[in-house]
């Protein structure tokens, strides 16, 4: 038996461990201070009513001879993917049922997409990013080259002069909160076209996108549907990162690769739980949008408190409009590890240091939108306190 070596070439990343022990650290240190945490990636709000009434109705079908429901089909209930299909509508994205693929989350497929694809492709991938993206080309043997996101270009690159095969944009991004427009989405389009390329487009932030001149969906650029895949996540959306359910879109236009993913998931993939797909439905009937909006906008409004607060101590940072994260410039020159640390120290508040996202990270910082409003409040009042 022989191992799979590019396990070795993993780096290992202690970006979460070592926040979670310096932590532990300072609540040791310092029982008697409140630590605010803005450093997560998780939603702290429950899941919305709709979602709850229409999982408890087909958990009681599960428990009924004549409703029970066994293996579902691979790429998810016809219920869900018409929802979703309409969901697209709603853009201006026409989809065809069957290139709407359920799944059990974004970064599930975001990994087993890398079935499809020759290990010889030359993979791109902006950095700073979300690190999926890497380590499951690396687990294949890929070589991942970058594209430089910052500040001149907004933390949003545009295509190379060099050809690459597969191309990852994250839009709204993780960790940055930038967002493409129309215009720089095409040009990546067209690059895609040009080279013979596919594009990974991982919408999962895309419920944050509150102008509607931005793309929410990779297909409302013309063209892309012959050149990308997109993959979005309810995780986000509408509370589902313990639930689990999202989609995956691999347009027919794409030849072989629609089939070729079908192939796949009905191989390795038995489908998203019956219950969950139900829970999922919900998300897009008018009460279900009502109730994960009602969440989105108070995510959006903590998100405005942190803008506002750095703005007022002349801070920069992009992102928090469209998106529940704000990237900003740790001040007066610290690296993102001195700013993580002064922050715990001096104002007991947890934020995730950029150089964790690639080294053009390196001397910016991510906090989040997801804590409860209280904690934003006072963790913003803390930092106007002292200033910068
Ligand atoms: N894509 C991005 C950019 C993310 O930030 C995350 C989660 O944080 C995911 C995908 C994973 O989403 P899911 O919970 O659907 O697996």
């Amino acid at each position: 038996m022989n191992l799979n070596k590019n396990y070795d070439n993993l780096e290992q990343s202690y970006l979460f461990s070592t926040i979670a022990k310096k932590v532990n650290e300072y609540t040791t240190k310092h029982p008697e201070k409140k630590v605010i945490r803005l450093g997560i990636g998780d939603v702290t709000r429950p899941l919305c009513k709709a979602v709850v009434d229409a999982m408890h109705k087909a958990v009681d079908e599960m428990g009924v001879q004549e409703t029970f429901r066994g293996y579902g089909p691979e790429q998810g209930y016809d219920f869900l993917r018409t929802a979703v299909q309409g969901y697209y509508a709603k853009n201006g994205v026409t989809l065809d049922l069957d290139e709407i693929f359920i799944s059990d989350g974004a970064k599930s497929d975001l990994g087993n997409i890398l079935d499809l694809f020759d290990k010889d492709n030359v993979v791109l991938v902006p950095d700073p990013v979300y690190p999926v993206y890497v380590d499951t080309n690396i687990m294949n043997g890929r070589n991942v080259v970058f594209t430089e996101a910052n500040s001149e270009n907004c933390f949003l690159p545009a295509p190379p002069s060099e050809k690459a095969d597969i191309i990852y944009i994250c839009s709204p991004n993780n960790p940055t909160g930038a967002v493409y427009n129309k215009t720089q989405l095409k040009e990546w389009v067209d690059y895609a076209k040009k080279n013979n390329a596919i594009i990974l487009f991982d919408s999962a932030y895309e419920c944050f996108i509150s102008d509607s001149e931005l793309p929410r969906s990779i297909y409302e650029i013309e063209g892309a549907k012959d050149c990308a895949i997109e993959f979005c996540s309810l995780s986000k959306t509408a509370g589902f990162t313990g639930t689990r359910c999202g989609y995956t879109i691999v347009p027919k236009e794409l030849g072989k690769l629609n089939k070729m993913w079908l192939r796949r998931q009905t191989t390795k993939f038995n489908g998203v739980p019956y219950i969950i797909q139900r829970g999922a439905e919900a998300v897009f009937t008018e009460e279900g949008q009502k109730e994960i909006n009602e969440n989105i906008s108070y995510y959006k409004e903590n998100a405005k408190l942190i803008s506002d607060t750095l703005k007022e101590c002349n801070i920069w940072h992009i992102g928090g409009k469209h998106s529940p994260y704000i990237w900003l410039k740790c001040p007066n020159g610290m690296t993102s590890w001195e700013f993580f640390d002064y922050l715990l120290e001096n104002f007991q508040i947890v934020g995730t240091p950029g150089s964790g996202f690639g080294k053009n990270g390196e001397g910016y910082f991510r906090l989040t939108s997801f804590g409860s409003r209280e904690n934003t409040i006072e963790a913003m009042e803390r930092i106007k306190k002292a200033g910068f």
